[in-house]
């Protein structure tokens, strides 16, 4: 069969699952099978389990109550089993017609009437019509391409192409795999005989060559990325060793030995030729922002300009302010830059970024519009990088010769993560706190105790600390959010006359919003209401008590951010969680996890296990390959063997190397030339 003959109408839907060339279909794996190799005794079912059974329709009739469905009897020699459809057509009303034979495939459950089957497949069963010999795959589909159709495609390209094997035999050898043909063979035609636990267990040893052929295929992909980068040149950032002990000198801390060491890694970069790429890695407080500033003046040491970003306006603006202060004393002053900038602010923004006046621009993503240019712009820092995407980082590359990028992230992220999807980029981790802080109690409260939590930030507020309230998340409504947030703010202003009392949201326009966190951090407020955009760097080491309302529907990175707000100085600090029941497996299992732990690796691990990556990935998620088969946690020593033999394949068999992309990443064309 050839792809020629599909209309455009079937052709769009094979697109949008991915297959582009008749290997994709090869590489389309069954989601799980279905086994109508026997027939179950009706007697013999058990309820939650699915089985085929076969016998004689002895009952067949349309109810109306509750809803129109169609109800069936099929007896055999052990029982009776209802069968139930809600929608039917009338050629199936006429398979399952009184007297027909049927063979019939479900999940059983004990129903209204006795055992049942909901929706069963079914098909006719007359004469000796054989049993299947093996397990039935079931494929991913798309609405309008049935299981039949992606079936026949499947079989036709796995019969006409020659499927030899990508990596050579002594490899598959070393790592006990089958060979790549012996393996989709198996997962689309399973042997007969093969139970479906034997088939779809994580040990099943196609499944783990499959697994580790897309393991190799990304880390691979990310090592071609990798290497075509080394090669792009960057101006070399030299250490004069000038500015940086200059602000060194003013500091009122002296760095702690892991911002000494990521300091070292991040210098040591910039010094080279060719654009860094380096993801530096530290929990809440690790103080990531006085390394980004050194990392600054080492470029503006050297005649070039940097550009700041940050994902918020309120985060941005800290840096902003924390660096104005910073770096005045070396006559340095840093220019803002947003897109709620007043028109003629802007141009004069953009006039002294093109010009070369300003050596350090800091904003949010207004600093990657097209509008702005940079006359010699030499190093790129994103605070919070997995909420931009790679798209964004691209355009700001677009900006100068070939920057240099060092990307911060508070969230953590786990080694098997870093492994595979951040396997592209250098990491430098801060592992350290800096001295004196004590840790955050952190405490759950049911919502119904609620005026308790209310006393306790009386009294902290009383005794001259501060206090954050976090709004209840409204993920459905902004404007049901906003509604939220003015009202817990009105509530709280009455219970607390004698407190004065803030309030910042997404909608408020940023000079406002500056305004507020302003006089907070002064300590002209004793209580600041917020929705989670105070989620990032807010740093303001007097508030000691952090209250999250309606904490269960916050997800667990969310959680440790807002968490990590308070504990900033040497005073005990409280982080209260209110939750409302009734509370989902989920948000059970993430406040259990955020009760019991404050490591921040720890959390973002046991989140990945919770989830998945998708979350940690963030905005990254559209700019790297996925896995489809492969489960980092669960193949983390396929990761491991994946990780070692890509970097030996390419150095001594490039070929091979090749040929593996080629199969499994031709029809992702982005990462391949990226
Ligand atoms: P984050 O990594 O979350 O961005 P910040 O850079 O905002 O952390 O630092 C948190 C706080 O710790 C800031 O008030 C900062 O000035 C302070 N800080 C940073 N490094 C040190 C240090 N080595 N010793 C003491 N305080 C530090
Ligand atoms: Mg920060």
């Amino acid at each position: 069969m050839t792809l020629t003959k599909i209309s455009p109408a079937t052709l769009s839907k094979i697109t949008k699952l991915g297959i582009k060339r008749r290997i994709d279909w090869v590489l389309h794996l069954p989601l799980r099978y279905e086994d109508e190799t026997k027939i179950t005794l009706i007697a013999d079912l058990i309820g939650g389990e699915t089985a085929q059974v076969e016998g004689e329709i002895i009952h067949s009739e349309v109810t109306f109550r509750p809803r129109r469905s169609l109800i069936c009897q099929l007896k055999d020699a052990s029982d009776i089993l209802y069968l139930r459809f809600l929608n039917f057509y009338p050629s199936q009303q006429q398979q399952l017609a009184i007297g027909k034979k049927v063979r019939a495939l479900g999940e059983a459950r004990d129903g209204f009437f006795g055992i049942e089957m909901v929706h069963p497949k079914c098909r006719a069963a007359g004469g000796n019509a054989p049993l299947k010999q093996s397990l039935t795959p079931i494929y991913p589909t798309t609405a309008g391409l049935p299981q039949a159709t992606v079936q026949k495609y499947i079989q036709a390209a796995l019969q006409d192409l020659e499927l030899a094997d990508t990596l050579p035999e002594a490899l598959l050898q070393r790592w006990s795999l089958p060979s790549f043909s012996a393996s989709v063979q198996a997962l689309h035609n399973p042997p007969p005989g093969m139970a479906e636990d034997e088939l779809t267990e994580w040990l099943c040893p196609f499944w783990r060559r499959i697994k580790f052929d897309e393991l190799l295929a990304q880390q691979l992909s990310m090592r071609v990325h990798y290497q075509k980068r080394q090669q792009r040149l960057s101006p070399p950032l030299l250490s004069y060793q000038k500015l940086p002990p200059l602000l060194l000198q003013q500091l009122p801390f002296k760095l702690t030995r892991a911002q000494q060491k990521v300091r070292q890694e991040i210098s040591r970069d910039l010094m080279a030729p060719h654009p860094m790429q380096r993801l530096l890695q530290g929990d809440v407080g690790s103080g990531k922002t006085i390394v980004a500033a050194l990392a600054a003046l080492q470029a503006i040491e050297s005649g070039y300009q940097v550009a700041l970003m940050a994902p918020t306006e309120i985060l941005a603006e800290q840096h902003f302010l924390k660096l104005r202060e910073w770096l005045a004393p070396l006559g340095i002053t840093p220019v803002w830059l947003s897109g709620s900038l007043k028109k003629k602010a802007k141009t004069l923004a953009t006039e002294q970024i093109a010009q070369g006046q300003t050596q350090l621009a800091i904003g949010t993503h207004a600093l990657f519009q097209a509008s702005v240019e940079f006359a010699k712009l030499g190093l790129v820092i994103v605070d919070e990088q997995h909420k931009f995407g790679v798209q964004q980082r691209l355009a700001l590359r677009g900006k100068g010769q070939e920057p240099h990028q060092l990307m911060m992230s508070a969230t953590p992220i786990p080694r098997t993560l870093a492994m595979s999807y951040y396997a592209d980029l250098d990491v430098s981790v801060i592992d350290e706190l800096p001295p004196g802080r004590t840790p955050v109690v952190t405490k759950l409260v049911n919502d119904a105790r609620r005026e308790e939590v209310f006393e306790r930030v009386r009294l902290a507020c009383v005794g001259g600390r501060q206090a954050y309230w976090v709004c209840p998340l409204i993920d459905e409504s902004e404007t049901l959010e906003l509604k939220t947030a003015l009202e817990t703010f009105a509530t709280l202003t009455e219970i607390f006359p004698e407190l004065k009392i803030g309030l910042v949201h997404g909608k408020l326009a940023n000079d406002e919003k500056v305004k507020t966190m302003a006089a907070f951090k002064a300590g002209d407020l004793n209580l600041l209401v917020a929705t989670t955009v105070i989620e990032v760097g807010v740093d303001v080491p007097n508030a000691t008590m952090m209250v999250i309302d309606h904490a269960e529907r916050m997800g667990l990175s969310q959680l440790h951010q807002l968490r990590g707000r308070v504990g900033r100085g040497a005073a005990e600090s409280w982080c209260v969680l209110l939750y409302q029941k009734p509370l989902s497996e989920l948000a059970r299992a993430r406040l259990k996890i955020i009760f019991e732990n404050t490591d921040g690796f720890e959390i973002a691990q046991q989140d990945l296990r919770l989830r998945g990556p998708g979350e940690l990935l963030g905005a990254r998620q559209s700019g790297v390959p996925m896995l489809r088969f492969a489960d980092i946690n669960e193949d983390a020593d396929l990761l491991e063997a994946a990780r070692d033999l890509a970097d030996e394949l390419l150095q001594q068999q490039p070929e091979v190397a090749h040929a593996h992309l080629h199969r499994w990443m031709a029809n992702k064309p982005d990462y391949l030339h990226a």
